[in-house]
């Protein structure tokens, strides 16, 4: 425990004070100076602690002061009238309440949001240190002390944020080093940021951060986190709504830290949008199909700061081609390929465009959702008719589009208009490549069948045999060089049990294809 001041020094430093001030000050001792960085209403607890008091809201009651609604600005006032040092101190770092805004060191904050004083809180190695409360503490957006990377705790009794008191063992566990964040905590930049505006810690530049109002700023964060977070998906309704908050704002911060594309992510944003069908807007509503984004763009207390956004918005707007009523909004954006030229281009139609642009392959190299040229038609060059892959695959039409049925692969271009579906030449033969890379060398000869015997005696359809093989439940034992596609591929004979053993009842009339079989 480190003492504030040993009670004769204090007291002395009372005395000397007051001989030099013309009018005796409301209370018998006020011999603290305040520290950087603390607020009035901090440095009011630590002289009613100076002066014996138990409980703050009666001792600044009983100095004429609002003791429920604790009143930075009123507690400001009262300070200054001691006759004691470093009060410009106070003043830079007591907030300005004007109502629902809170003004620091000429930041703009949110009250509740960026900036309250409900619940007492503070970081343990901080007070630790020095035991006074910082003003950065009444920022619940600053979830981690950048300091010391540790969690902030929660009080509710006030003379403990105020007061340095004994560490207990459970406190000191929390200033262990085992209990420190990891450097990858989102938190930590976070806090790192905003203590960099406040003017605590070194300033950490964001460009299109560092533009708006610190609470423009963080909203404009929240909204980017919970684009990140949650997609198209409604906010679920939680206990912890702050922490929620908390952490859309802290990775829509790292997001933008990280220098991620802010059009590249309102893209995939609006593309998740089920009013976006096939790439084209299916809805009027603009509230709809921008999802989270439109708050960030419409929302009255922030609109002002944001509204250089609008530029980007429309820019991916005009992507999707977006409706009449939209295109009024946002005018037309020039030197875009639009998904009619590169259509035009490459002889498909503008929904097979679409399609190509948004299809998320499977096979890694070309899982990006692009809408570029080039890549449409890289991707076009790849695509077979359904006769073609199941040429590939050695199977007839009808068991194709039963594997299609049961979600072996799917089409890149659906069905339309009587046109049938097109294919990834790649995704095709992928699967045979899957197999037969699990194929052993040192095969068994006896004992092998191919799918058509093997779901027979099994009992089970075509498609469930090759998914089997595919997630690898069934082991693929041999490969016939001879045949075609799936027809190569050999596993061992299931075991035949004549005893049903499954769940549910006897099949009373085996189908005599199986009854031959067996
Ligand atoms: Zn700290």
């Amino acid at each position: 425990m480190i003492p504030l001041l040993s009670g004769s020094a204090a007291h002395m430093l009372d005395k000397l004070s007051w001989s030099s001030s013309a009018n005796p000050p409301p209370i018998p001792r006020w011999g603290l100076e305040p520290y950087e960085h603390e607020p009035a209403h901090g440095f009011f607890l630590r002289l009613a602690a100076l002066n014996g008091q138990q409980a703050t809201p009666a001792f600044a009651m009983s100095l004429g002061l609002n003791g429920r609604n604790i009143d930075p600005q009123q507690m400001l006032q009262f300070c200054k009238q001691l006759p004691i040092p470093g009060t410009e101190r106070l003043c830079a770092a007591t907030p300005s309440i004007a109502k629902s805004s809170v003004y620091i060191r000429g930041e703009h904050l949110r009250l509740g949001r960026d900036w309250s004083i409900r619940h007492r809180r503070y970081c343990l190695a901080c007070l630790n240190e020095k035991s006074f409360h910082r003003f950065w503490f009444d920022l619940p957006i600053v979830r981690v002390c950048p300091i010391h990377q540790i969690e902030l705790a929660s009080e509710r009794r006030s003379m403990k944020w105020a007061w340095h008191y004994p560490l207990q063992t459970s406190d000191m566990a929390i200033c262990k080093t085992d209990a420190a964040l990891t450097k990858a905590d989102p938190g930590l930049r976070f806090s790192s940021y905003i203590l960099g505006r406040l003017g605590v810690l070194q300033p950490s530049r964001i460009s299109l951060l560092d533009n708006l109002r610190l609470s423009e700023a963080v909203y404009l964060c929240s909204i980017i986190g919970k684009m990140l977070i949650h997609g198209w998906k409604p906010a679920e309704s939680s206990r912890h709504e702050s922490s929620q908050d908390q952490q859309f704002m802290e990775a829509g911060h790292n997001f933008l830290d990280e220098n991620g594309s802010l059009s590249d992510l309102l893209e995939r944003h609006i593309r998740e949008s089920p009013y976006c069908v096939d790439g084209v807007f299916g809805c009027k509503d603009i509230q709809k199909n921008l999802g989270w984004w439109y708050y960030a763009l419409y929302t009255k207390q922030y609109r002002r700061g944001l509204d250089f956004l609008m530029e980007d918005t429309n820019r991916v707007l005009e992507k999707f081609g977006a409706c009449r009523r939209l295109r009024r909004k946002f005018p037309v954006a020039e030197n875009e390929p639009s998904a009619r030229e590169i259509a035009t281009a490459l002889g498909l139609r503008i929904d097979e465009v679409i399609q190509l642009a948004k299809w998320n392959s499977r096979i890694p190299e070309c899982g990006l959702e692009e809408f570029e040229a080039e890549t449409i038609k890289r991707r076009s060059s790849r695509m077979i008719s359904a006769e073609t892959a199941a040429d590939v695959l050695g199977v007839s039409r009808k068991r194709f589009a039963s594997m299609r049925s049961h979600g072996i692969f799917a089409p890149v271009i659906k069905d339309a208009g009587g046109k049938s579906g097109q294919y990834d030449r790649n995704e095709i033969e992928e699967i045979l490549a899957t197999i037969k890379s699990r194929v052993p060398t040192l095969s068994k000869s006896a004992g092998l069948v191919d799918f058509d015997i093997y779901r027979a005696k099994a009992c089970c359809s075509y498609s469930k045999a090759v998914a089997d093989v595919l997630s690898g439940a069934v082991a693929v034992d041999g490969w016939d060089i001879t045949k075609p596609g799936l027809q190569a591929v050999l596993v061992s004979a299931p075991v035949r049990t004549r005893n049903y053993s499954g769940r549910g009842r006897l099949p009373k009339h085996p189908s005599p294809r199986i009854a031959q079989v067996l």
